[in-house]
C-alpha cells in the first residue's frame, strides 16, 4: 500500500469531493428518508448480498408489516420468514428478529447508540454496527464492506488481499481517518454510493468520477485489476432427488410439503421432500431415473409417506454460499392401495437395511418432520426457499 503517499491533501480532497458529489447524486431510497435507526438497520441487513433494486419493495413491505422493533420482536417467526421469502440468506431474518427481541429486553425497544451494545445484537457485525452508528447516530464509525474496500483499494492503490482480516482492519482505520468531522452518516453513505454507481466492480466510470484527479489506482492504470481478492472456495456441488408427491382422494389437487428442522440450513422453512442422490456428497450426478425414483420412494416410505413413482418432472438448481444443489424432481402419486403400501414399505425396509441412510432429508427413518398437503393458494402463507417456489409454481401452472 502506498499509505505514506496517501497524503493528507489527497485524503482531504477525497472526502470533500465525495461528499459534495453525494449531495447532488444520491439516490432517493426509502430508508434514507428518515434517520430511524430501525429502518436503517433493516435496510442494511437486507442489502447484504442483495441489490438495492431488489431490496426496495421488500423493505417497504417489511416496514409496513413490522413498523416497529416491538412489532418485529412479537411477530410469529413464520410471518417474518414469509416477508423475507425470495431474499435468501434466511438466517439474516431470524437473527434480525432475535436481535429485535434483544433490543426489547435489554434496551427498552431503542436501538443502542454505542458500539458495545450494537455489536452485541444478533447478526450485527462490524459493517452493520458501523452503518447503524454512523447513519442513524452520526457517530464517526467506519462501515466497510466489499464495495467500500473496492473504492479504497483503487483510490489509495492498496494491493493487499481484501479477503484477509488484516486488510479489513487496515481499511477500517483508513475509512475512519477519512470521515470529516460531524459528517459520518453522509460520508459513509457517499462511499457506498460511489462504489454502487461509479466505482463499480467491472468497468469503473473513472471519467465521471468525482475523485478521479487524485485516484492512485486510475493514475497507475490499475483500476480494473484492483481490488486484489483471493478466490473464495467454489460452492460444493450436491446432487439431490426431489419428490413432488401428488395427493389422491381427499388430498387430490394438493402436493406434499415438509418443514425443515429448527436449526441448520433454511431452518423451519417449507420444501418438497428431497434426499441426496448418493451416500457421498458430490456423487450421484448420473444416477438413472429408475434407481433414482426407487431410492426416493424408499426414503419416502421410510418416513411414512406412501407414494408410487410416475416419472421425471424437471431439473432445478440453487446456489447457497457454500453448497450448490443440482436437483432432479420426480413426480409421485400418493399410494393408498394396500398392495402399493406393502410394496413401498418393503422397498423402504430394504433401503434402510442396505444402509443407504438417505431417508427423506434431513431426518432419518424416524422422520418426525412436519408434513402437510398444500394447494398453490396455501403457498401464500408458508415460507419456502426460492428454488421450491420455482418448482412448485412451474408444477401448478402446468396442471
Ligand atoms: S477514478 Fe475510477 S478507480 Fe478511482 S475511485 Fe473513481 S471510479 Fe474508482
Amino acid at each position: 500500500m502506498q499509505d505514506s503517499k496517501a497524503s493528507k491533501e489527497s485524503k482531504q480532497y477525497f472526502s470533500r469531493e465525495l461528499l459534495s458529489w453525494y449531495e447532488q447524486a444520491k439516490r432517493d431510497l426509502p430508508w434514507r428518508r428518515h434517520r430511524n435507526p430501525y429502518y436503517i438497520w433493516v435496510s442494511e441487513i437486507m442489502l447484504q448480498q442483495t441489490r438495492v433494486d431488489t431490496v426496495i419493495p421488500y423493505f417497504q413491505r417489511f416496514i409496513e408489516r413490522f413498523p416497529t422493533i416491538q412489532a418485529l420482536a412479537e411477530a410469529p417467526e413464520e410471518d417474518v420468514l414469509k416477508s423475507w421469502e425470495g431474499l435468501g440468506y434466511y438466517s439474516r431474518a431470524r437473527n434480525l428478529q432475535a436481535a429485535a427481541q434483544q433490543v426489547m429486553e435489554r434496551h427498552g425497544g431503542i436501538v443502542p447508540d454505542n458500539k458495545k451494545d450494537v455489536s452485541a445484537l444478533k447478526g450485527v457485525g462490524p459493517y452493520t454496527s458501523g452503518a447503524i452508528l454512523s447513519i442513524a447516530y452520526n457517530q464517526p464509525e467506519p462501515a466497510v464492506d466489499g464495495n467500500v474496500m473496492r473504492v479504497l483499494s483503487r483510490y489509495f492503490l492498496i494491493e493487499e488481499d481484501i479477503m484477509k482480516t488484516g486488510t479489513r482492519t487496515l481499511m477500517e482505520e483508513l475509512a475512519t481517518s477519512l470521515i470529516p468531522p460531524g459528517r459520518a452518516g453522509d460520508f459513509n453513505q457517499a462511499l457506498m454510493e460511489l462504489g454502487a454507481l461509479i466505482c463499480t466492480p467491472k468497468s469503473p466510470q473513472c471519467l465521471i468520477c468525482p475523485v478521479m484527479v487524485h485516484c492512485s489506482g486510475r493514475l497507475e492504470g490499475a483500476e480494473e485489476r484492483l481490488p486484489v481478492k483471493s478466490k473464495a472456495k467454489p460452492p460444493r456441488p450436491e446432487y439431490r432427488l426431489v419428490a413432488l408427491v401428488e395427493g389422491d382422494g381427499a388430498q387430490a389437487g394438493r402436493v406434499l410439503v415438509r418443514r425443515r428442522p429448527d436449526t441448520g440450513l433454511l431452518a423451519r422453512m417449507w420444501e418438497l421432500p428431497h434426499i441426496p442422490a448418493a451416500a457421498e456428497p458430490g456423487e450421484g450426478a448420473g444416477l438413472p431415473d429408475g434407481p433414482a425414483m426407487d431410492r426416493l420412494a424408499a426414503a419416502l416410505g421410510g418416513a411414512g409417506v406412501m407414494a408410487a413413482p410416475v416419472g421425471a418432472l424437471m431439473e432445478a438448481e440453487h446456489t447457497f454460499s457454500h453448497i450448490h444443489w443440482n436437483m432432479r424432481v420426480f413426480r409421485f402419486h400418493q399410494a393408498d392401495g394396500l398392495g402399493e403400501l406393502a410394496a413401498v414399505a418393503e422397498s423402504a425396509a430394504a433401503y434402510e437395511a442396505n444402509g443407504a441412510g438417505g431417508a427423506v432429508s434431513p431426518s432419518a427413518s424416524d422422520d418426525s418432520a412436519e408434513y402437510r398437503w398444500i394447494t398453490q393458494d396455501d403457498m401464500g402463507e408458508l415460507a419456502f426457499p426460492n428454488v421450491f417456489i420455482r418448482i412448485l409454481n412451474r408444477y401448478f401452472s402446468s396442471i
